[in-house]
């Protein structure tokens, strides 16, 4: 084991008991230091980055009380449920408490044998609350979700501002922040906020190599995303729409081809919005599609794709979206269906709740810039990692990634980019500047639409001149064009406060079109078909065959036991856990004991169980144990 120098040796010795964890993450320690010794803080890592156990393992050392306070009831269950599993005291107090739990837990809690209580923001500032904390003495309160606090951040929540007064009644606490947000601004805030006395501030590495990036040009959404789901079969996933009715239609779609995908917004009733979150975090179902109301109290850690159907509205949120899967740092994949249409979509959006009254003009600037750098990371040219890492502060190294589709080279310029940008830019001229994207199309392919011949553009010079290119290309290379500053969509008036949106020249057009300004346009290399999963040097996949039955058998077991006990699998064995087991095959409680993720605790509960079901696998299957 790696000890730091900072961190006492039966802390590790602790964390190797309870967690089965054996090494810790970057700035765990110095974070755990913090607690430890009383110095408020504030730490940023991404999601999946083990920020949970920078509270949890030294509340355990002190033996004392450490009060979490938590944004939501679900995350709050599955964490108190996650801590019992590990042999760990826990308890929540919550709204969905009777007087009974009340009275037993506050009894638990006056004793001081409870390592963690979870509380809400608005119980913690009740009287009751605050006077049993001060008659046990609290001396470490865990602000998790921190952002929740600022208005900058993506899920601001007004419960949360009631936390100022936390210092006011603790005076000789220590307050320490937990978030995954990156931006400065938040950061700022929360401490604030929240204020922090020289705080000790950790802020971590953002980028998420686990997960592979990849922005595809959106065709047809539905295809593309059974083509996702097919490649990920018995695989969690998470389909993000932009609108509400999409997900009602693309859910019913895809349940018409015999996929389980359940939908998720915040215009369903809210039983069947918790239908939904139940099945997906029990496992029982493995798709969910829904709009950004879905996400924060899922914690389920094998989440094995995120896929966007449409652009987000800001990378803030792609960040946050995307970084629910692979929380369990197994490889995973964020891919989003992309078309220049959705800047105009979204723009169009942001202004009309602009000009509501009442609404801050800086809104729209705001609005507008994040707006333009997630439509710049959809388009950019070069590694997805870079550009997400860059966005948020940080430097990025390495010249590829090998995690995007950039860097594995599946996008690519087109090598003619500039004679089609020519003719595109052309045939806007000929249509002289008067007609929109799908006509200027149209023109180009060489259609033979009544539009077309009402207006004569069937003589025009430019009339098919891309006739062997497909439309969708052409109108996504417009938007590229766009994009690129080298062609413009504006509003023709038609009527009396009517518009349509067409494409007019610029000066940058004009240079384009004499070759003195040189335009990329991209292109996916080929169609992208079912790729062979494990290819990747990634040393925690398991092989064809054989190991992967198990990993199912393995998983049916976990399900099973998850469901007897009402918890998430996850809090049973994490995927890791159940690979390393699949891999290992140990024969004895004591080979089992050394995987990752198998503490004491579980050892003693579950260990026999799946020491059993492995040995009768291996046995049915004539494999060897003690691999
Ligand atoms: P966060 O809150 O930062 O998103 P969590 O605290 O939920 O992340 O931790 C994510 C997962 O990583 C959990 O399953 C946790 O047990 C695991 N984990 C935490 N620390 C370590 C570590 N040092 N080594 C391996 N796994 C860890
Ligand atoms: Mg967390
Ligand atoms: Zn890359």
């Amino acid at each position: 084991m790696v000890v730091s120098a900072a961190l006492p040796a039966e802390l590790h010795a602790l964390i190797s008991r309870h967690w089965g964890i054996e090494e810790l993450r970057p700035l765990q320690a110095p974070a755990m230091q913090a607690v430890l010794s009383g110095r408020d803080s504030l730490v940023v890592l991404p999601t999946g980055g083990g920020k949970s156990l920078c509270y949890q393992a030294p509340a355990v050392l002190r033996g004392d009380t450490t009060v979490v306070i938590s944004p939501l009831i679900s995350l709050m269950k599955d964490q108190v449920d996650a801590l019992r599993s590990c042999g760990i005291k826990a308890v929540k107090l919550d709204s969905s408490e009777t007087l009974d739990d009340r009275l037993a837990n506050a009894q638990e809690i006056r004793n001081g044998t409870v390592s963690l209580v979870f509380v809400s923001p608005e119980r913690l500032i009740q009287t009751d609350l605050g006077d049993l904390f001060r008659e046990i003495n609290v001396r470490t309160f865990a602000i998790d979700e921190a952002h929740c606090i600022s208005h900058w951040g993506h899920d601001f929540r007004p419960e949360y501002r009631q936390l100022a007064r936390l210092k006011d009644m603790f005076p000789q606490a220590s307050v320490h922040a937990y978030t995954a947000t990156a931006t400065e601004h938040v950061r700022r805030d929360i401490v604030e906020q929240l204020r922090l006395a020289d705080p000790e501030i950790l802020v971590g590495d953002f980028d998420r190599p686990n997960l592979k990036y990849r922005v595809w040009q959106r065709r047809d959404a539905m295809r593309q995303a059974l083509e996702v789901i097919d490649r990920f079969r018995r695989e969690a996933g998470i389909i993000y729409c932009l609108r509400r009715a999409d997900v009602d239609r693309l859910a019913s779609s895809l349940r018409k081809q015999g996929i389980k995908a359940m939908p998720y917004h915040a215009g369903m009733e809210p039983e069947d919005r918790k239908a939904t979150q139940e099945a997906f975090i029990a496992e029982q179902c493995d798709v969910v599609v829904a709009t950004v109301a879905f996400g924060m109290g899922i914690d389920r850690s094998n989440v094995r794709y995120v896929l966007h159907v449409g652009m987000p509205k800001s990378l803030e949120h792609y960040q946050q979206e995307a970084g629910r899967a692979g929380r369990d740092g197994l490889e995973a994949e964020c891919i989003l269906l992309y078309s220049g249409a959705d800047f105009f979509t979204w723009k169009s959006i942001i202004e009309r709740s602009a000009s509501e009254p009442g609404v801050d003009p800086s809104f729209l600037t705001g609005s507008l810039k994040h707006l333009r750098d997630v439509d710049n990371y959809c388009r950019g040219a070069s590694c997805r990692h870079a550009a997400l890492v860059r966005y948020f502060g940080q430097d990025y190294d390495s010249p590829s990634c090998e995690a995007c589709d950039l860097c594995l080279g599946e996008t690519v310029g087109v090598p003619d980019a500039q004679v089609i940008a020519q003719k595109i830019l052309s045939c806007v001229a000929r249509v002289n500047q008067r007609f929109g994207v799908s006509h200027v199309v149209s023109v180009l392919r060489g259609e033979n639409t009544q539009n077309i011949r009402a207006k004569g553009h069937e003589k025009l010079s430019t009339y098919g001149l891309l006739r062997d290119n497909r439309s969708e290309d052409i109108r996504e290379w417009v938007y590229q064009l766009i994009g690129q500053d080298a062609l413009v969509q504006a509003d023709l008036e038609i009527s009396e406060g009517m518009t349509v949106p067409i494409l007019k020249l610029n000066s940058k057009s004009l240079e384009v079109m004499r070759g003195q300004r040189e335009v990329r346009l991209l292109q996916p290399v080929a169609p992208r078909k079912a790729e062979p999963r494990g290819k990747r040097k990634d040393d925690d996949s398991l092989s064809d065959g054989a190991e992967k039955d198990l990993f199912e058998e393995l998983r049916a077991l976990r399900r099973r036991l998850a469901t007897e006990r009402n918890v998430p699998p996850y809090v049973i064995f994490s995927d890791v856990t159940l690979r390393e087991l699949c891999r290992t095959r140990p024969s004895t409680l004591e080979s089992m004991r050394r995987i990752y993720g198998i503490g004491d605790a579980k050892l003693r509960d579950l260990g026999d169980q799946f020491l059993k079901a492995v040995q009768d696998f291996c046995a049915r299957n004539g494999l060897d144990t003690d691999a």
